[in-house]
């Protein structure tokens, strides 16, 4: 998969989530944010209550000790220990001369000397009035013992209430539980006395309603926004898993798509790097599968493709995988031991495959790529094992092929040649060679058949076989016919007007041009440019379109011969022969393969059906061209069998026009 496709894929499935997780972030930064904020103000708010509350008693307390003297001693500590009967708040009243001396004290407790050391010293700096006595530590905030607090005013604002509740016993007091008590001397300077009181703060729960109720409705609002986001959250991660579960999902079979057979093949591959474990990939294809569709439909055909499927998928080890390719392919990555239980494995498959309907009898072909260690791209493997059935070709059905090197090369030049025919056409890299046919019978020049030769800038001499079975596959071959056709035309038109002594030149005529119902005419177009009599043009046809559209190729044979071109039929005896087409076809010369002067027993073979096809040809009135000889035993017997032309080796290869005009003193 190219880089920028993955990134568009992962970019496809990514979509939606961070606005979410940033919304839900926000929400939650803002609702912290609101729960400080009431968190703190309504604690400073209870803080600030208390202090005066504390602030007011210790001023009425202290207030009894402005008219103090010896004599009203006594009664102004009667009064005090009333008043903090009735002031449960009040714990401790100790007064002090200001000299620090210890007057009176209504348990016996006074805050410690060096206490009262600092309370003078912070006094003589504030003045009269009531003074919170002050003491600090580190942090702000000293305990005398465990309860007792003296409290800074100036830090008050800085007050870590939520420390100060996690520091302080929490205790039960005339049945209402304080969820805090503190306890604060407060110090108030009366005349030439200092009059210390020590309030106990009681923080009920009723003192933090307000927050409760704010903190539960909060609590609700948070909830319901986190929920919706939850909920967003969720419905986006749900619907990016069905996405992603579209992407890698096929939609003809439903099992895993092509996307997902990659990623899930690599990862496979990258796991399996160290260990000794064989991995080889398939490319396995329904042929005729088109056909099924024409047949049965389309319906059908994927609903067979979806059982092929299932019944793979049966047969595969769990950590194996397999995608359904397209038209009929499945692409799979299985493990093996060694190439005879790969190949049993295959064949086990292809079983498998057949049982799906088992009254009809179905091929598949099969190309292999083994892996080799730290190979993991698994789009090439995939590649290398199809070009494998490719070049097994769709005749050998039921076969597996397994894939080499060579068959590598091979698919590359059919890239170079298919990049680079187009310009060898214009350029004339193609050049006509001729191949003489000989009289039997005289051993003089009677014709020549016109041979193709490229002759590349670069890579020099390249033969036919190297180049036209490529053009047959993809259609070029159509050009380059007609461009031999004009060259031939050209050539003999240059040598008429020359004054030379010509013989028929004859040219292949493919088979793919025989579905253009034109195609006589189109011939006849081509050389009539050159104005040379159709006697010298010479067709060569095979059987082989006889097995494509066989009224074409009727009808144009028969009007080639009306226009007074030369047809013949080319490798007679090659392949599927029929004499069936003898009958039907009407034609002049009859191309006998150079194959049955091939092999074991050609004098038998030649005694039986050489002769028995020239008898029938010459019959037909047909001439007889023998091609592909090679020694003089052979031309001895076409001589005996009253063979009309010779085209082979043995009187010459196929030569370029300047050496043919020079050899045959043209
Ligand atoms: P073909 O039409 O059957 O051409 C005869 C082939 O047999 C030629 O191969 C020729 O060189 C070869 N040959 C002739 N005598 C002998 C012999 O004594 N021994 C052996 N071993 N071979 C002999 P070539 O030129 O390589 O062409 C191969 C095939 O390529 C041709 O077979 C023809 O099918 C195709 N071809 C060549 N030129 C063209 C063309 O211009 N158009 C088309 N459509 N096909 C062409
Ligand atoms: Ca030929
Ligand atoms: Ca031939």
């Amino acid at each position: 998969m190219s880089n920028s496709k993955d990134k568009r894929i992962k970019r496809l499935k990514k979509k939606h989530i961070w606005p979410s997780v940033l919304g839900l972030f926000l929400i939650l930064m803002l609702f912290a944010l609101l729960i400080m904020l009431a968190l703190g103000t309504t604690c400073l708010d209870v803080v600030q209550r208390k202090v005066n509350e504390c602030s007011n008693r210790s001023a009425k307390i202290a207030g009894l000790y402005e008219e103090y003297n010896e004599t009203s001693a006594e009664s102004i500590t009667t009064s005090v220990l009333t008043y903090m009967d009735m002031e449960t708040d009040i714990e401790t009243v100790a007064v002090t001369d200001t000299e620090g001396g210890e007057v009176w004290s209504s348990d016996g407790s006074y805050p410690n000397e060096d206490k009262m050391t600092e309370f003078e010293l912070r006094q003589a700096k504030f003045g009269s009035g009531i003074q919170m006595l002050i003491e600090e530590d580190e942090e702000g905030v000293f305990s005398e013992d465990e309860n007792t607090l003296v409290i800074n005013t100036d830090i008050i604002s800085k007050l870590d209430f939520v420390s100060l509740l996690n520091e302080t016993d929490v205790f039960v007091d005339g049945g209402q539980a304080s969820l805090l008590q503190l306890k604060v001397w407060y110090a108030v300077p009366v005349n030439h006395l200092n009059v210390f009181v020590l309030n106990q703060i009681n923080v009920y729960a009723n003192d933090l309603v307000m927050l409760l109720v704010t903190l539960v409705l909060f609590i609700i609002m948070i909830s319901i926004f986190a929920l919706y986001y939850i909920v967003s959250f969720v419905s986006v991660i749900v619907s990016i898993r069905k996405t992603t579960k579209i992407i890698y999902t096929d939609m003809v079979t439903g099992g895993d798509n092509w996307l997902g057979f990659v990623k899930k093949g690599t990862s496979l591959l990258k796991r399996n790097r160290g260990s000794r474990r064989k991995y080889a990939m398939i490319h396995l294809r329904m042929y005729k599968y088109r056909s099924f569709c024409t047949c049965f439909g389309v319906q059908e055909g994927e609903a067979l493709i979806e059982k092929f499927y299932y019944a793979l998928k049966k047969s595969l080890k769990y950590h194996e995988v397999m995608a359904y390719h397209e038209n009929a392919e499945f692409g799979l990555l299985i493990c093996y031991n060694d190439e005879q239980q790969l190949r049993d494995r295959i064949e086990a498959l292809k079983s498998t495959l057949n049982a799906v309907l088992p009254n009809m009898k179905m091929y598949f072909g099969v190309g292999v790529c083994q892996i080799e260690a730290g190979q993991r791209d698994v789009e090439q493997l995939y590649n290398n094992a199809l070009i494998a059935c490719d070049m097994m070709g769709e005749d050998t059905e039921n076969r597996i092929a397994f894939f080499d090197e060579e068959m590598n090369k091979q698919k590359l030049w059919e890239r170079k040649v298919e990049d680079e025919m187009d310009r060898a056409l214009l350029n004339k890299e193609f050049k006509v060679y001729l191949q003489p046919k000989i009289s039997a019978m005289q051993e003089i020049l009677a014709g020549a058949e016109a041979l193709v030769r490229w002759i590349h800038p670069k890579d020099g001499f390249i033969p036919p076989n190297k180049f036209i079975p490529i053009f047959e596959k993809n259609g070029f071959i159509l050009k380059l016919d007609d461009y031999m056709l004009e060259e031939v035309a050209s050539l003999q038109a240059r040598w008429i007007s020359e004054g030379r002594k010509i013989v028929p030149i004859s040219v292949n005529v493919s088979r793919a041009h025989f579905t253009r119902e034109d195609l006589a005419e189109h011939i006849c177009s081509i050389v009539d440019k050159y104005r040379v009599p159709h006697s010298v043009i010479e067709l060569e046809l095979t059987e082989s379109a006889f097995f494509d559209d066989k009224k074409v190729l009727l009808d144009t044979v028969k009007k080639l011969r009306e226009f007074g071109f030369i047809v013949s039929m080319d490798d007679f005896g090659a392949g599927y022969s029929s004499l069936n087409s003898l009958k039907e076809l009407q034609l002049d010369v009859l191309k006998i393969d150079a194959d049955f002067f091939r092999g074991e027993n050609v004098e038998e073979r030649g005694m039986l059906i050489v002769s028995e096809v020239i008898d029938l040809a010459k019959k037909l009135n047909m001439k007889i061209v023998a091609e592909g000889i090679e020694s003089r035993e052979q031309v001895d017997f076409l001589v005996e069998q009253e063979c009309d032309l010779i085209q082979g080796y043995f009187f010459a290869k196929p030569m370029a026009v300047e050496e043919f005009v020079e050899k045959y003193k043209y």
